[in-house]
Protein backbone atom coordinates (compact mmCIF):
# COMPACT_ATOMS: atom_id res chain seq x y z
CA UNK A 1 0.00 0.00 0.00
CA UNK A 2 2.95 2.15 -0.06
CA UNK A 3 3.67 3.08 -3.35
CA UNK A 4 2.13 5.55 -5.05
CA UNK A 5 0.37 5.03 -8.48
CA UNK A 6 -2.76 2.98 -7.45
CA UNK A 7 -5.08 1.27 -9.61
CA UNK A 8 -7.92 2.50 -8.04
CA UNK A 9 -9.02 4.77 -5.86
CA UNK A 10 -11.66 6.35 -3.50
CA UNK A 11 -11.20 9.89 -2.33
CA UNK A 12 -13.86 10.56 -0.05
CA UNK A 13 -16.98 8.65 -1.56
CA UNK A 14 -20.37 9.46 -0.36
CA UNK A 15 -23.68 7.78 -1.26
CA UNK A 16 -27.17 8.65 0.39
CA UNK A 17 -30.37 6.89 -0.37
CA UNK A 18 -33.07 9.09 0.35
CA UNK A 19 -32.35 10.45 3.75
CA UNK A 20 -30.03 7.14 4.81
CA UNK A 21 -26.42 7.81 4.29
CA UNK A 22 -24.61 4.28 3.55
CA UNK A 23 -21.61 5.43 2.45
CA UNK A 24 -19.62 8.73 4.71
CA UNK A 25 -16.36 10.24 3.96
CA UNK A 26 -14.77 6.49 2.44
CA UNK A 27 -11.42 6.77 1.49
CA UNK A 28 -8.71 3.83 -0.06
CA UNK A 29 -6.39 2.82 -2.20
CA UNK A 30 -5.51 -0.67 -4.25
CA UNK A 31 -2.45 -1.03 -5.90
CA UNK A 32 -1.56 -3.64 -8.57
CA UNK A 33 -1.32 -7.02 -7.10
CA UNK A 34 -3.40 -5.86 -3.99
CA UNK A 35 -5.93 -8.23 -2.70
CA UNK A 36 -7.89 -6.53 -0.76
CA UNK A 37 -10.67 -8.05 1.58
CA UNK A 38 -13.84 -6.08 2.65
CA UNK A 39 -15.60 -7.26 5.61
CA UNK A 40 -18.13 -5.69 7.76
CA UNK A 41 -21.75 -6.81 9.13
CA UNK A 42 -24.69 -6.96 6.86
CA UNK A 43 -26.19 -3.15 5.98
CA UNK A 44 -22.63 -1.63 7.17
CA UNK A 45 -22.43 -0.68 2.94
CA UNK A 46 -20.09 -3.16 1.26
CA UNK A 47 -21.84 -3.81 -1.71
CA UNK A 48 -22.49 -0.19 -2.08
CA UNK A 49 -19.23 0.69 -2.25
CA UNK A 50 -18.10 -2.30 -4.99
CA UNK A 51 -21.10 -0.89 -6.85
CA UNK A 52 -19.38 2.74 -7.02
CA UNK A 53 -16.84 1.20 -8.18
CA UNK A 54 -17.82 -0.64 -10.62
CA UNK A 55 -20.36 2.23 -11.49
CA UNK A 56 -23.47 0.46 -10.79
CA UNK A 57 -24.34 2.80 -8.29
CA UNK A 58 -23.30 6.72 -8.51
CA UNK A 59 -21.87 8.50 -5.22
CA UNK A 60 -23.61 11.67 -4.15
CA UNK A 61 -20.41 13.01 -3.80
CA UNK A 62 -16.69 12.04 -3.80
CA UNK A 63 -14.11 10.38 -6.12
CA UNK A 64 -13.56 7.04 -8.34
CA UNK A 65 -10.46 7.19 -9.88
CA UNK A 66 -8.96 4.16 -12.18
CA UNK A 67 -5.39 5.07 -12.46
CA UNK A 68 -5.92 8.80 -11.54
CA UNK A 69 -9.33 9.47 -13.87
CA UNK A 70 -12.19 10.12 -12.15
CA UNK A 71 -14.41 7.17 -13.77
CA UNK A 72 -17.51 9.56 -12.82
CA UNK A 73 -16.38 12.25 -15.44
CA UNK A 74 -18.65 12.75 -18.61
CA UNK A 75 -17.12 11.01 -21.43
CA UNK A 76 -15.90 7.63 -19.61
CA UNK A 77 -17.03 4.76 -21.33
CA UNK A 78 -18.69 2.20 -19.23
CA UNK A 79 -18.29 -0.81 -21.00
CA UNK A 80 -14.65 -0.15 -21.47
CA UNK A 81 -14.45 0.75 -18.01
CA UNK A 82 -16.12 -2.39 -17.15
CA UNK A 83 -13.98 -4.28 -19.41
CA UNK A 84 -10.93 -3.66 -16.84
CA UNK A 85 -12.70 -3.93 -13.86
CA UNK A 86 -14.82 -6.60 -13.62
CA UNK A 87 -17.50 -8.16 -11.11
CA UNK A 88 -18.25 -10.89 -10.10
CA UNK A 89 -21.85 -11.35 -7.92
CA UNK A 90 -23.22 -13.19 -4.95
CA UNK A 91 -26.14 -14.62 -8.03
CA UNK A 92 -23.84 -15.44 -10.50
CA UNK A 93 -26.05 -13.82 -13.11
CA UNK A 94 -25.55 -16.22 -15.38
CA UNK A 95 -27.63 -16.60 -18.91
CA UNK A 96 -29.84 -19.23 -17.76
CA UNK A 97 -30.45 -19.36 -21.52
CA UNK A 98 -27.02 -20.00 -22.70
CA UNK A 99 -24.54 -22.95 -22.44
CA UNK A 100 -21.30 -22.67 -20.24
CA UNK A 101 -19.24 -21.63 -22.94
CA UNK A 102 -21.84 -18.99 -24.45
CA UNK A 103 -21.64 -17.52 -20.84
CA UNK A 104 -17.85 -16.72 -21.50
CA UNK A 105 -17.91 -15.51 -24.45
CA UNK A 106 -20.80 -12.73 -24.95
CA UNK A 107 -18.52 -10.45 -23.58
CA UNK A 108 -15.88 -10.81 -25.66
CA UNK A 109 -17.52 -10.95 -28.46
CA UNK A 110 -19.81 -7.58 -27.49
CA UNK A 111 -17.62 -5.82 -25.63
CA UNK A 112 -13.78 -6.61 -26.83
CA UNK A 113 -15.56 -7.32 -30.46
CA UNK A 114 -13.54 -10.62 -30.60
CA UNK A 115 -14.33 -13.13 -33.41
CA UNK A 116 -16.02 -16.17 -32.57
CA UNK A 117 -12.83 -18.27 -32.68
CA UNK A 118 -10.97 -15.51 -30.42
CA UNK A 119 -13.99 -15.63 -27.85
CA UNK A 120 -13.91 -19.43 -28.12
CA UNK A 121 -10.29 -19.52 -27.43
CA UNK A 122 -10.10 -17.18 -24.36
CA UNK A 123 -13.29 -18.94 -22.93
CA UNK A 124 -11.72 -22.05 -23.24
CA UNK A 125 -8.48 -20.79 -21.58
CA UNK A 126 -10.60 -19.49 -18.68
CA UNK A 127 -12.71 -22.82 -18.15
CA UNK A 128 -9.95 -24.70 -17.98
CA UNK A 129 -8.26 -22.50 -15.34
CA UNK A 130 -11.68 -22.55 -13.36
CA UNK A 131 -11.95 -26.42 -13.67
CA UNK A 132 -14.93 -26.26 -16.12
CA UNK A 133 -13.76 -27.19 -19.45
CA UNK A 134 -15.72 -30.41 -19.12
CA UNK A 135 -19.24 -28.40 -18.94
CA UNK A 136 -18.83 -26.42 -21.60
CA UNK A 137 -21.99 -27.26 -23.02
CA UNK A 138 -23.99 -27.15 -19.93
CA UNK A 139 -26.82 -24.82 -19.22
CA UNK A 140 -26.40 -23.38 -16.30
CA UNK A 141 -29.71 -25.33 -14.52
CA UNK A 142 -27.42 -28.31 -15.14
CA UNK A 143 -24.47 -27.32 -12.60
CA UNK A 144 -23.87 -26.76 -9.06
CA UNK A 145 -23.93 -23.36 -7.53
CA UNK A 146 -20.13 -23.76 -7.08
CA UNK A 147 -20.25 -24.54 -10.66
CA UNK A 148 -22.15 -21.87 -11.64
CA UNK A 149 -19.66 -19.61 -9.48
CA UNK A 150 -16.52 -20.30 -11.29
CA UNK A 151 -18.25 -19.97 -15.01
CA UNK A 152 -19.03 -16.83 -13.37
CA UNK A 153 -15.66 -16.37 -12.52
CA UNK A 154 -14.31 -17.56 -15.74
CA UNK A 155 -16.22 -15.39 -17.51
CA UNK A 156 -15.06 -12.19 -16.29
CA UNK A 157 -11.28 -13.96 -16.12
CA UNK A 158 -12.13 -13.95 -20.58
CA UNK A 159 -12.40 -9.91 -20.34
CA UNK A 160 -8.71 -10.16 -19.31
CA UNK A 161 -9.26 -7.50 -16.51
CA UNK A 162 -7.04 -5.57 -14.66
CA UNK A 163 -8.76 -5.87 -11.45
CA UNK A 164 -11.37 -7.81 -10.28
CA UNK A 165 -14.36 -6.93 -7.65
CA UNK A 166 -15.96 -10.34 -5.70
CA UNK A 167 -19.39 -9.49 -4.04
CA UNK A 168 -19.96 -12.14 -1.24
CA UNK A 169 -18.87 -14.79 -4.16
CA UNK A 170 -19.59 -17.82 -1.46
CA UNK A 171 -22.24 -16.37 0.31
CA UNK A 172 -25.41 -17.87 -1.65
CA UNK A 173 -23.78 -21.51 -1.87
CA UNK A 174 -24.08 -24.65 0.02
CA UNK A 175 -21.03 -25.35 2.25
CA UNK A 176 -19.96 -27.88 0.73
CA UNK A 177 -19.38 -25.41 -2.38
CA UNK A 178 -17.59 -23.40 -0.82
CA UNK A 179 -14.06 -24.52 -0.82
CA UNK A 180 -13.89 -25.23 -4.47
CA UNK A 181 -14.94 -21.11 -5.45
CA UNK A 182 -12.39 -20.22 -2.63
CA UNK A 183 -9.43 -22.31 -4.09
CA UNK A 184 -9.93 -20.40 -7.54
CA UNK A 185 -9.46 -17.26 -6.00
CA UNK A 186 -6.67 -18.15 -3.88
CA UNK A 187 -4.83 -19.41 -7.04
CA UNK A 188 -5.80 -15.85 -8.46
CA UNK A 189 -4.40 -14.25 -5.96
CA UNK A 190 -0.81 -16.37 -6.12
CA UNK A 191 -0.58 -15.05 -9.58
CA UNK A 192 -0.57 -11.58 -8.83
CA UNK A 193 -4.47 -10.54 -9.90
CA UNK A 194 -5.84 -7.62 -8.43
CA UNK A 195 -8.42 -8.36 -6.45
CA UNK A 196 -11.37 -6.40 -4.29
CA UNK A 197 -13.47 -9.30 -2.09
CA UNK A 198 -16.02 -8.61 -0.06
CA UNK A 199 -16.35 -11.65 2.12
CA UNK A 200 -17.51 -13.49 5.21
CA UNK A 201 -14.97 -15.98 4.71
CA UNK A 202 -12.25 -14.66 7.90
CA UNK A 203 -10.18 -17.39 7.38
CA UNK A 204 -9.64 -17.00 3.69
CA UNK A 205 -9.13 -12.85 4.10
CA UNK A 206 -6.61 -13.68 6.99
CA UNK A 207 -4.72 -15.80 4.42
CA UNK A 208 -5.10 -14.23 1.14
CA UNK A 209 -5.50 -10.88 1.97
CA UNK A 210 -2.80 -8.11 1.50
CA UNK A 211 -4.93 -5.63 3.21
CA UNK A 212 -8.43 -5.58 5.16
CA UNK A 213 -10.68 -3.13 5.80
CA UNK A 214 -13.29 -3.71 8.47
CA UNK A 215 -16.45 -1.09 7.38
CA UNK A 216 -18.78 -0.44 9.86
CA UNK A 217 -22.41 1.68 9.21
CA UNK A 218 -21.11 3.24 6.20
CA UNK A 219 -17.50 4.14 7.50
CA UNK A 220 -14.00 2.82 7.20
CA UNK A 221 -14.09 1.70 11.20
CA UNK A 222 -10.37 -0.38 10.82
CA UNK A 223 -7.77 -0.86 7.98
CA UNK A 224 -4.77 -2.67 8.09
CA UNK A 225 -2.37 -5.84 7.36
CA UNK A 226 -4.64 -9.18 7.97
CA UNK A 227 -2.22 -9.87 10.86
CA UNK A 228 -2.90 -7.10 12.64
CA UNK A 229 -6.49 -6.65 12.17
CA UNK A 230 -7.31 -9.91 13.04
CA UNK A 231 -5.15 -10.79 15.98
CA UNK A 232 -4.48 -7.48 17.40
CA UNK A 233 -8.02 -5.32 16.44
CA UNK A 234 -7.97 -2.00 17.64
CA UNK A 235 -11.28 -0.73 17.57
CA UNK A 236 -13.89 -2.15 19.71
CA UNK A 237 -16.66 -2.60 16.52
CA UNK A 238 -13.55 -4.64 14.88
CA UNK A 239 -13.70 -6.76 17.97
CA UNK A 240 -17.11 -6.94 18.66
CA UNK A 241 -17.77 -8.10 14.90
CA UNK A 242 -14.81 -10.64 14.82
CA UNK A 243 -15.57 -11.87 18.01
CA UNK A 244 -19.04 -13.46 15.48
CA UNK A 245 -16.66 -15.75 13.78
CA UNK A 246 -14.82 -17.34 16.89
P1 LIG B 1 -23.79 -4.65 2.73
O1 LIG B 1 -23.37 -5.08 1.36
O2 LIG B 1 -22.65 -4.31 3.62
O3 LIG B 1 -24.73 -5.62 3.37
P2 LIG B 1 -25.29 -2.63 1.31
O4 LIG B 1 -24.32 -1.79 0.59
O5 LIG B 1 -26.03 -3.64 0.52
O6 LIG B 1 -24.60 -3.29 2.58
O7 LIG B 1 -26.38 -1.71 1.98
C1 LIG B 1 -26.06 -0.63 2.82
C2 LIG B 1 -27.32 0.16 3.12
O8 LIG B 1 -27.79 0.75 1.92
C3 LIG B 1 -28.47 -0.67 3.66
O9 LIG B 1 -29.12 0.11 4.63
C4 LIG B 1 -29.35 -0.87 2.46
O10 LIG B 1 -30.68 -1.02 2.85
C5 LIG B 1 -29.14 0.42 1.69
N1 LIG B 1 -29.31 0.25 0.24
C6 LIG B 1 -28.52 -0.49 -0.57
N2 LIG B 1 -28.93 -0.40 -1.85
C7 LIG B 1 -30.00 0.42 -1.85
C8 LIG B 1 -30.87 0.93 -2.87
N3 LIG B 1 -30.71 0.60 -4.16
N4 LIG B 1 -31.85 1.76 -2.50
C9 LIG B 1 -32.03 2.11 -1.21
N5 LIG B 1 -31.25 1.69 -0.19
C10 LIG B 1 -30.25 0.85 -0.51
MG1 LIG C 1 -23.74 -6.84 0.34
Amino acid sequence: MEQNNPVIELRHLNKRFGTNEVLRDISFQTNHGDVICIIGASGSGKSTMLRCINMLETPTSGEVLYHGKNILNKGVKVSAYRAKVGMVFQQFNLFNNMTVLQNCMIGTMRVLKKDKNAAEQLALKYLTKVGMAPYINAKPHQISGGQKQRVAIARALAMEPEVLLFDEPTSALDPQMVGEVLEVMRDLAKEGLTMIIVTHEMAFARDVSSHVVFMADGIIAEEGAPEMLFNNPQNALTREFLSRFM
